[in-house]
């Protein structure tokens, strides 16, 4: 089989790389000339663990190849992914021109029968518009070529995305005819083979599992931090909370961490996404509304609980900030908590010194110089005045406390992810904030 992926990012790079791992022919296709020229070098425009080597590896063998060039490319391809982005639009509706975009290309040059997948995440009806793009175009160009569109949604986590995209939890593909569920099976066949299942079902239900599947994990996220903070209000410990109710195999113990609120490329825009595709179908997503409120809310708890600690008064106050990804084992910063909290700091007068293991990079491009980035976690204390526990990496879980308390002019940690035990930070001397938990 040939397959053509196109859009060489997170989702993108991930999918062609582990089909390439599988043995299938994959050209990864991209408008961003750098990025394809990087990829020829085996330079990798993002950190994701064990991609590298993979990435390596399959373009040595001569599986995986990289090109702008969707002309060159889409010819003779059985199966053509869309995976570039779904940015939110001004309304937060999913923006569809980088998917139609690629649609009408594809319809440009196709020769043959195959199967146009959209991978990237879109509402219920862009299949059809899909379609609709490619069959415009084959039209001008007086062709009959068949094909079929398909519903792929991607549910891999970035920073455990290779693991998530070789050993899936499922498969979900929405199909149209049994000749392309013949084709998107075969496709699939070498991840099947240890049990993972493939859900075939109709293109809605397909596109709608997509944005069913993030809302509701964004729900248990703002849940646990709704919960966390009455914890605070009522004297209660919400680990202590977590561990209480994760034991009920109804509730289950994954995904309910309080913290500093979601961020990311997905969770954000796809529970706005799903909130506007209901209003404009004349339904309101109340809970996904609520969801969103309680997010937004818990940005900003982390920089209270500084901002009162000192009284109001952060001007001229250096913070020590641990983490600035979304999550770890990632250098994504789209939509980071982190951001909203250096805006914070910075407005009241403070300055940031920062330390990420891989995202300072990136959060560069975005933030410029506002912050100073320090080679590691314990420079970033130096002069400040309080540490603040922003992205949960394994490299701080363990860290050397005598060297954060000397390094530190007072000591006080703001834990924004747990993962510390707070009576033993104390019992170490040093003040404590969590998130929902009472030994501040
Ligand atoms: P990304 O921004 O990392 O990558 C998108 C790529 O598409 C970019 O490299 C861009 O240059 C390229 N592109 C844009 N227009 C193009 C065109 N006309 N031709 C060729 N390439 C083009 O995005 P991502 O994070 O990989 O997300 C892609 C989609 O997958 C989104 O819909 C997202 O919601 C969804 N998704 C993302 C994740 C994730 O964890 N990042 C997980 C599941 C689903």
């Amino acid at each position: 089989m040939k397959i053509v992926v196109v859009g060489t990012g997170y989702v993108g790079l991930v999918t062609g790389t582990c089909f390439a791992e599988v043995g299938i022919d994959v050209v990864c296709v991209d408008i961003d000339e750098k990025k394809i020229a990087n990829l020829n070098k085996g330079i990798l425009p993002i950190f994701e663990p064990g991609l590298e080597a993979l990435v390596i590896k399959n373009a040595s063998k001569g599986r995986l190849q990289f090109s702008t060039s969707l002309e060159e490319s889409i010819p003779g391809a059985d199966v053509a992914f869309i995976a570039v982005g779904t940015p939110p639009g001004e309304n937060g509706s999913a923006d569809l021109k980088y998917v139609l975009a690629v649609a009408k290309q594809i319809g440009q040059f196709m020769n043959s029968y195959g199967v146009i997948v959209t991978k990237s995440t879109v509402p219920v009806g862009t299949a059809e518009k899909v379609r609709l793009a490619i069959q415009n175009e084959l039209e001008k160009r007086k062709l009959t070529i068949s094909f079929d569109v398909a519903s792929n949604p991607e549910f891999l986590k970035e920073g455990a995305a290779i693991d998530d995209f070789l050993k899936p939890d499922r498969i979900v593909v929405g199909i149209s005819s049994k000749k392309a569920e013949e084709v998107m099976r075969k496709l699939y066949k070498p991840f099947l083979l240890n049990g993972h299942p493939i859900i075939f079902m109709d293109v809605p239900s397909a596109e709608m599992t997509k944005y069913a599947a993030n809302s509701m994990l964004a729900t248990k996220i703002s849940f646990m931090n709704d919960i966390a903070n009455l914890c605070e209000i009522m004297g209660a410990d919400v680990n202590m909370v977590r561990k209480g109710i994760g034991s009920d195999a109804r509730i289950g113990n994954k995904f309910i961490y309080p913290g500093i609120g979601y961020g990311g490329s997905c969770f954000p825009k796809d529970v706005k996404a799903l909130i506007k595709t209901a209003a404009d179908n004349g339904y309101s997503m109340q809970i996904l509304q609520a969801v969103e409120a309680v997010n937004e809310y818990q940005k900003t708890v982390l920089f209270n609980k500084l901002n009162n600690r000192f009284q109001g008064s952060l001007k001229g106050k250096t913070i020590a900030m641990w983490g600035l990804s979304f999550k770890p084992n990632t250098d994504d910063m789209r939509e980071a908590p982190s951001l909203v909290l250096i805006d914070s700091i910075l407005a009241a007068g403070g300055k940031v010194q920062a330390y990420d293991p891989v995202a300072m990079n990136e959060a560069k491009h975005i933030i410029c110089d506002k912050i100073v980035y320090c080679d590691n976690e314990y420079e970033a204390l130096e002069n400040s005045d309080a540490l603040l526990i922003v992205t949960e990496w394994a490299d701080f879980r363990s860290p050397n406390f005598e060297r954060i308390k000397e390094l530190l002019n007072y000591p006080i940690i703001f834990d924004g992810r747990n993962i510390f035990d707070g009576r033993e930070i104390n019992e170490l001397g040093f003040e404590y904030y969590g998130i929902g938990t009472n030994n501040n």
